[in-house]
């Protein structure tokens, strides 16, 4: 750990804290970032979460590219021992066998799947919260092993201009979410807000948006949306986002008026 406390964790996870951008090493010393201390190591009664005895599996994300980085980060918490509490003060205390401990925040908020009742769950996130759905993921698991998570990580979108808030500027949230539906470059982790596209929308009749709406929901690829008899969930959920926020196939199925047939 660090002077500050910022740096707090196990061992074998220190060389992850550079990852999340909290510390930096400078010849073979790990150094935090807020404060500038080198990281000392110490020996203390903590609580600990073992991966050892759970079964992790394969975390399923959309789109595709992002699968190999968020496995790997996953893989790098397979057999380890994930601090639960912490040195620091966390305002979360929990007392076993007279030792108080300072529970980390970010293990109780992490185990916000396990309120719901659902067995297939999907969880949306940017591009910029991957460390985060691999902690939401392991806790889950450690909790309900059986359930089946996907996560859908949003590009992270950004206006085109500083002082431009093209997402402010419209009032309306049905288009809100068209915009930013199909401003997604799926196969990016971050993009624009498109002018073209706004500009496009803006146009929109009330029928259009709601038309243009019905369409993204209703007909990914064309035709209305079924799971096929071979498609797993993942593979429906991949197609149905992929085409569905195509803004060009539903301009054409728009013309068509394809939602009317
Ligand atoms: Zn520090």
């Amino acid at each position: 750990m660090c002077d500050c406390g910022i740096i707090n964790t196990t061992k074998e996870n220190i060389t992850k804290i550079s990852k999340m951008k909290l510390a930096h090493i400078e010849n073979d010393r790990i150094i935090c970032d807020k404060c500038n201390c080198e990281c000392k190591s110490s020996m203390q009664k903590v609580l600990i979460l073992k991966t050892k005895d759970i079964n992790l599996g394969e975390i399923q994300i959309f789109p595709d590219n992002l699968s190999k980085e968020i496995n790997d980060l996953l893989n790098s918490y397979k057999d380890t021992n994930i601090l639960l509490s912490k040195t620091r003060e966390t305002g979360v205390r929990l007392e076993i066998e007279n030792i108080i401990f300072n529970i980390d925040v970010d293990m109780i908020w992490s185990q916000y799947l396990s309120f719901y009742n659902d067995t297939n769950i999907v969880t949306v996130g940017s591009s910029h919260v991957i460390f985060a759905m691999v902690l939401l993921y392991i806790m889950e698991k450690a909790i309900n092993g059986t359930n089946n998570v996907i996560f859908l990580s949003v590009p992270y979108i950004k206006n085109p201009q500083m002082d431009i808030d093209l997402f402010a500027e419209i009032k309306n949230n049905k288009v809100r979410k068209l915009l930013t539906m199909f401003c997604c470059k799926w196969n990016s982790k971050e993009c624009y807000f498109s002018q073209e596209i706004y500009d496009k929308l803006n146009r929109f009749s009330e029928q259009d948006i709601v038309d243009s709406y019905k369409i993204m929901t209703k007909y990914s690829d064309g035709v209305k949306n079924q799971q096929s008899e071979n498609e797993n969930e993942y593979k429906y959920f991949s197609r149905l986002i992929k085409y569905g926020t195509n803004f060009q196939k539903n301009l054409t199925y728009l013309r068509n008026r394809i939602n009317k047939q």
